[in-house]
């Protein structure tokens, strides 16, 4: 299960985005639209600043990677799995 890794959107970094920039072109954009930049800790400023000097940016909130893994506790599933051979039919 290696789903790819969400990663920064300055062009050329690869880096996992730690950062969502949310903005909004209102040249461009019905005002309740949202564009979602992600960014790793190196380039958050770079973007934010990239889109505050054009009065885009909206919200920069943590980006966090694994939402899902964090909700499953680890390996509590498969103890009891295996422990019960019989089986009833
Ligand atoms: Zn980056």
């Amino acid at each position: 299960m290696a789903a790819p890794q969400a990663v920064c959107s300055r062009r050329g970094c690869g880096a996992p985005a730690a950062w969502s920039l949310s903005w909004n072109n209102p040249r461009v954009h019905t005002p309740e639209r949202r564009k979602v930049w992600l960014a790793c800790d190196e380039h958050r400023a770079h973007l934010a600043d990239f889109l505050g000097q054009r009065g885009f940016l909206k919200t920069v909130e943590p980006f966090h990677q694994h939402d899902d893994a964090a909700r499953t506790p680890g390996g509590h599933g498969d103890v009891v799995r295996g422990a019960g051979t019989e089986r009833e039919e």
